[in-house]
């Protein structure tokens, strides 16, 4: 079982599955995991990124665009314009019993500007506090005296699945824990530290001996051990331990992401034991 601020995880059984916390800022999150084997986190990672839903602009009802941009461009940009999501205020459009659109799974959009100047995606007014742009300078369009746009666009839930707009992550990534050995046969010549492209090895004069000065920076690339001539340091990987970092678009904290893409994972775990237990009865 792991536990992180309140997400829990039901691990294989006995599995002493630990999550540490590395780095953490609103649109980041580096975390060391334990315990587990790839194909658990590589499963994270894929549910981070295609299955935790996000809110993003599904259609847009253009009433007037005298901008240059074509109204599909148009279109297309306010789609990618990251919003911020609320889980729990609204479901999948396909979860909801209205037959097309009502509050619980959509949110309206108005853009009404006039030219002169630059329409940023600060200036869509939403009906919604909870779902407005998380950044307020991204460029949508520029109106010349006098030209001016108006419409509406309507933002739903859905997942990377569908479209990549709805992404929650602009990057999810594990990489195996690295493990260096240094053995006896050492002779400081210095080779590895000059070479190593990430200052993972240092030479500390103290003990008069190469050290590992930063081992969760290694990249694992080998170069140390390509250009050690006695063979003396040797570079490989922890079994079931990784590093996992989740960057978001800010439509979703990464800690959002995670005990979401946790969630959706224990469902379908869950669904697997029942089917097979009804499959058992038969
Ligand atoms: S290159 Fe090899 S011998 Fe030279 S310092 Fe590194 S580990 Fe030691
Ligand atoms: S594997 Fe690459 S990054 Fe890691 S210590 Fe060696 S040279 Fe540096
Ligand atoms: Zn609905």
């Amino acid at each position: 079982m792991m536990v992180l601020e309140g997400l829990e995880v039901k691990g294989e059984e006995g599995s002493n599955m630990e999550i540490d916390i590395k780095e953490k800022n609103d649109n980041e999150l580096t975390c060391i995991v334990e315990d587990v084997d790839v194909s658990f986190i590589n499963a994270i990672r894929r549910i981070c990124t295609v299955e935790v839903s996000t809110m993003a602009i599904d259609t847009v009802s253009i009433f007037k665009n005298d901008s240059t941009l074509f109204d599909e461009v148009l279109a297309h940009r306010l789609g990618l314009v990251p919003l911020k999501t609320d889980l729990e205020a609204f479901v999948l459009p396909s979860e909801c019993d209205c037959e097309d659109e009502c509050p619980s799974c959509s949110v309206s959009l108005v853009l009404k500007e006039k030219g002169p100047r630059v329409v940023y995606s600060g200036d869509l007014v939403s009906a919604h506090e909870a779902v407005t742009p998380v950044y307020d300078s991204i460029p949508l369009l520029k109106l010349k005296e006098g030209e001016e746009v108006e419409l509406e666009a309507i933002a739903k839930l859905g997942t990377g699945l569908e479209h990549a707009k709805w992404q929650p992550t602009t990057a999810c990534a594990y990489k195996y824990y690295p493990l260096i050995t240094i053995d006896d046969s050492c002779e400081e010549c210095m080779k590895c530290v000059n070479e190593c492209p990430r200052n993972v090895l240092e030479y500390d004069e103290s003990e008069n001996k190469i050290i590992i000065a930063d081992i969760e920076n290694c990249s694992a690339c080998k170069t140390c051990m390509n250009n050690c001539e006695q063979s003396a340091i040797n570079v490989d990987a922890v079994e079931n331990k990784f590093i996992f970092k989740i960057e978001t678009d800010g439509s979703l904290s990464p800690e959002e992401v995670l005990k979401n893409a946790c969630d959706i994972l224990n469902n379908k775990s869950e669904k697997i034991v029942a089917f097979c237990k009804e499959g058992a009865k038969k």
